[in-house]
């Protein structure tokens, strides 16, 4: 049975959900409606993933009570300045097909992002938004925010996976009251993630797949995450991970595969802060 964590600010969300990143928005409402028939009720889109329309009619279209939902997106960086910011959460929940979203993050620590913090807030105390919170803020960026915006982000999401498990950011997260919440669960598969020896070793102890055994390690270590895949047998397979229990020395088998470093790129890295910062 899904379990929930409740945010700082009250609020309680699933700790997994499901993430549509790379679903064309014609693909979008198909996907997140088996989504929800496998009983995912946590849904992550963003601006930048152009398929709020899609995850949007997916959700008028079911029949399961709004307050049993939890929707998230993100503003982009082309968004960021104050009024633009505002507006784009607006259309969001124009698309959306919504009257309040869950939860809204900055989705990237650049540009103006402060500007477009201070309308999440705005928007927050007007009722468009339940929660706020940012994501891809590594240690220095999310201390920062903490520090010196009015309302504290509720939850961080960065990219955290066996190979990134994220140990030291999520102590610092711990220690403002941020709940952390996982992208690419699987590293979109990278490092020959579903052929590791060790997780699969594990699985097999387990009777469960190497990707059930991902997942497993993230919910005991109270992390949020949220896979995507297109594919309604994985998704099953994905949201089954609730009737078993990973011991110690699992765990600890798991706690040193990390890497401590992306799969993807580094955000302390120019070339990725030019990349990201011209992504529309
Ligand atoms: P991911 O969930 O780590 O990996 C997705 C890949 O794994 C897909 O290729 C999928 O293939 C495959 N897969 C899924 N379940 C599987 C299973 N049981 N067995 C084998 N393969 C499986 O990567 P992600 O999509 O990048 O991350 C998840 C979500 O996090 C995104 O959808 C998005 O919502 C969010 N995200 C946020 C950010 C950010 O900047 N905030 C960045 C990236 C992602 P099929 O689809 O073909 O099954």
């Amino acid at each position: 049975m899904m379990e929930y964590i409740t945010l700082r600010n009250g609020f309680k969300i699933p700790k997994l959900g499901y993430g549509v990143y790379q679903i064309t928005n014609d693909k979008a409402q198909e996907c997140v409606e088996n989504a929800l028939l496998c009983g995912y009720r946590l849904i992550d889109t963003a601006q930048a993933y152009h398929n709020e329309q899609g995850v949007g009619k997916a959700i008028s279209h079911c029949d399961i009570a709004r307050k049993d939902l939890f929707i998230t997106s993100k503003i982009w960086i082309s968004n960021y300045q104050e009024h633009k910011a505002y507006a784009s959460i607006e259309d969001s929940l124009r698309n959306l097909n919504l009257d309040y979203i869950d939860l809204m993050l900055i989705h990237q620590p650049f540009g103006d992002y402060y500007s477009a913090y201070r309308a999440l807030e705005k928007a927050q105390a007007d009722g468009l938004v339940r929660s706020i919170g940012v994501s891809n803020f590594y240690t220095d960026r999310l201390v920062d925010i903490c520090l010196f915006a009015h309302t504290k982000p509720v939850i961080n999401q960065v990219e955290t996976h066996v190979f990134n498990q994220q140990k030291k950011s999520n102590q610092y997260m711990k220690k403002y009251g941020v709940q952390i919440e996982s992208w690419g669960p699987f590293a979109e598969g990278r490092n020959n993630f579903f052929t590791n020896t060790t997780l699969m070793s594990i699985a097999k102890e387990c009777n469960k797949s190497v990707a059930q055994i991902a997942l497993r390690f993230l919910l005991q270590k109270d992390i949020i995450t949220i896979p995507k895949t297109i594919n309604k047998d994985r998704m099953l397979e994905n949201i089954n991970i609730f009737d078993f229990i990973l011991n110690n020395e699992q765990i600890s088998k798991i706690e040193n595969l990390d890497l401590n470093q992306s799969q993807f790129f580094s955000h302390y890295d120019p070339n990725t802060v030019e990349f990201i910062a011209n992504l529309r």
